[in-house]
């Protein structure tokens, strides 16, 4: 937690050197005390003060102060730090001045000079002041801040970004913080473009993009070497598992994410079914520990770097990324996962961040306590969801097409949602359209059997409804089956001959593409178990066929 601030505000050298001095001797161990010699300075600083998420307990101000007096100075600062205590330093004759400033602004207390001695004259009235801030003020989060509107897809983007690559950030919802409010109308652009990310250092970037953010947070997103063994593109559990397997052999190896590493794992609140974890592991945490683990034994991995393309130039193989930079290796592991497939109804788009939201959503379920949610799916994820969501909603509602629960969900995940008074489940039924204005405001929902339709209000609607294949970017390059799932090994062979342009002597290995040198593992590769054990056991697998390989390059 950082010392709150103690601020001293005097034009009078010698005045501000000694009220500094006798506020160091006696609150130094609590309290960082800042002198400043103006009162536009001061407000400078208080700025600067609040842009750093700083605390500020007490304003001790002189009021005679040309440019700016210490009243005016006390106005403004206010808006910024409307709890900090105010004190003004007065000499006699401006006693009528300090009574009118009491009554107009709320001063604490006004200190007349000189204050000799501290011990009876200053220190008992400031103890006093900051014991009573100090007891009505909640402790600051020393760490970024994202300041924005609840119910927005832009702030909802930004803020689930740094959840998922698990960067700790306080929110301020900016129709409840008036002090912060201030401070974001005064920046350009700041109200009309949001949200608006305050560093500790008192910078601030108005809607940065993911990658903005990771590079100014100092998470790596450009390669530092121009040549890699092997290159991973992904970062959920077969990309993770592959980059330690191959990091710990002795290959020099990149892993490049998209997003943040975890993938699809790293969003779903408690995996009960992987080996080793009889109490369950949430997605974040199992995310945090693979991605340590990775980096620990030299994997560099860089975050919001998407791959666009992989060439062959024989022997080697170039990936190029989004942002025009490319890198070359000798052998490529394909583990870009799956996305999850969008929803197509009227009116849905505009309200995505807006209270309907594609996965599980994690940061927005405090916002959702004690209200009416929907989930649509009814596949393990969804009942993930709908379990997670029940410990904040009043009601979560289950939305699936088929006759009931369990034909695509493990019977654990049935019995957890049976026996949870607040979770209700809708069969038969289709989301058909939504609505809302600002925000997500109802939804239509229609039988499938009876085709007969109805409109519910709604707080919140979360949407699993499966995944389909990342593959794009390698179109072009390797074997695709016609959902996009990549062909790796036997399934490349039609007739019993080898893929077309397949020139060596030898076989494609088990989880080898097409392209020799190129590998694929997890969701995205044809005939996958689609679960994080077998995701994390296909790229681990995959590195023994690498090292195989690059004995021949
Ligand atoms: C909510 C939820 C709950 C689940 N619960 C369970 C469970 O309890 N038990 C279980 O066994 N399984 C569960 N699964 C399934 C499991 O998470 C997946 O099978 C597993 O994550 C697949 O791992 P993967 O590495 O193949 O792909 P993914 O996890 O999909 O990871 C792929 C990664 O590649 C990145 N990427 C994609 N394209 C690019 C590109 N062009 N450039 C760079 N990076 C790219 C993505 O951003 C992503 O991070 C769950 C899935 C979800 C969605």
């Amino acid at each position: 937690m950082p010392k709150p601030v103690i601020l001293a505000v005097d034009d009078d050298p010698e005045v501000l050197n000694a009220v500094d001095r006798d506020l160091r001797q006696h609150f130094r161990a609590d309290y960082q005390v800042l002198k400043v010699g103006s009162g536009t300075q001061a407000l400078e600083t208080t700025q600067q003060l609040k842009k750093r998420g700083r605390p500020v307990a007490l304003f001790l101000v002189d009021e005679r102060m040309p440019e700016m007096t210490g009243t005016q100075f006390l106005i403004e600062a206010i808006k910024l730090y409307p709890d900090a205590r105010r004190v003004l330093l007065t000499a006699y004759a401006d006693t009528e001045t300090a009574i009118t400033a009491i009554n107009r602004i709320g001063i604490d207390h006004y200190l007349l000079k000189p204050w000799e001695p501290p011990s009876q004259r200053l220190y008992p009235v400031l103890d006093d002041l900051l014991t009573d801030w100090t007891a009505k003020t909640r402790p600051t989060f020393d760490g970024i801040r994202v300041a924005g509107t609840a119910l927005s897809p832009t702030s909802f983007a930004l803020k689930d970004f740094l959840a998922s690559n698990q960067i700790p950030y306080e929110w301020v919802d900016l129709d409840h913080d008036a002090p912060t409010r201030e401070l974001v109308d005064a920046m350009k652009d700041g109200r009309s473009k949001l949200p608006v990310v305050f560093f500790t250092d008192g910078s601030s970037l108005v809607q940065p993009t993911p990658r903005e953010l990771a590079e100014r947070l100092g998470l790596q997103t450009q390669a530092k070497q121009p040549f890699y063994d092997l290159a991973v593109v992904g970062g959920g559990p077969a990309g993770l598992a592959a980059a330690v397997y191959g990091a710990s052999e002795g290959l020099r190896t990149i892993l490049i994410e998209k997003y943040a590493t975890g993938g699809q794992a790293g969003t779903s609140s408690q995996i009960e079914n992987y080996l080793g974890f009889p109490s369950g592991v949430s997605g974040a945490d199992l995310a945090r520990r693979a991605t340590t683990q990775a980096k620990r034994f030299g994997t560099e991995v860089l975050t919001a770097q998407d791959v666009s393309s992989i060439e062959r130039h024989d022997p080697y193989r170039t990936v190029k990324l989004s942002d025009g930079s490319q890198l070359n290796c000798k052998a490529v592991l394909l583990a870009p996962g799956m996305e999850v497939r969008r929803l197509d109804v009227p009116g849905l788009e505009s309200l995505v961040g807006a209270g309907v939201f594609y996965g599980a959503a994690l940061t927005e379920a405090a916002t959702y306590r004690g209200r009416d949610v929907f989930v649509v799916g009814g596949a393990n994820s969804a009942g993930q969801g709908a379990m997670f969501f029940s410990r904040y909603a009043r009601k979560v509602t289950m939305v699936i097409r088929g006759p009931r629960l369990g034909i695509h969900m493990s019977q654990y995940l049935v019995d957890r949602i049976q026996d949870t008074e607040n979770v209700e489940v809708m069969t038969n039924t289709r989301v058909t359209a939504v609505r809302g204005t600002a925000c997500l405001e109802a939804i239509t929902f229609t039988n499938v059997e009876s085709q007969e339709s109805c409109e519910i209000p709604a707080a919140a609607m979360f949407i699993f409804i499966g995944t389909a294949p990342r593959t794009d970017m390698v179109a072009n390059l390797v074997e695709r089956d016609a959902q996009g799932f990549i062909l790796t090994g036997r399934d490349l062979f039609v007739e019993g001959k080898r893929p077309k342009g397949w020139t060596l002597a030898r076989d494609p290995f088990l989880f080898e593409t097409s392209v020799p040198g190129v590998f694929a593992a997890g969701d995205a590769r044809h005939g996958s178990g689609k679960r994080v054990a077998s995701a994390v056991g296909e790229g681990s697998a995959t590195v023994s066929m690498i090292h195989e390989y690059l004995e021949t390059v």
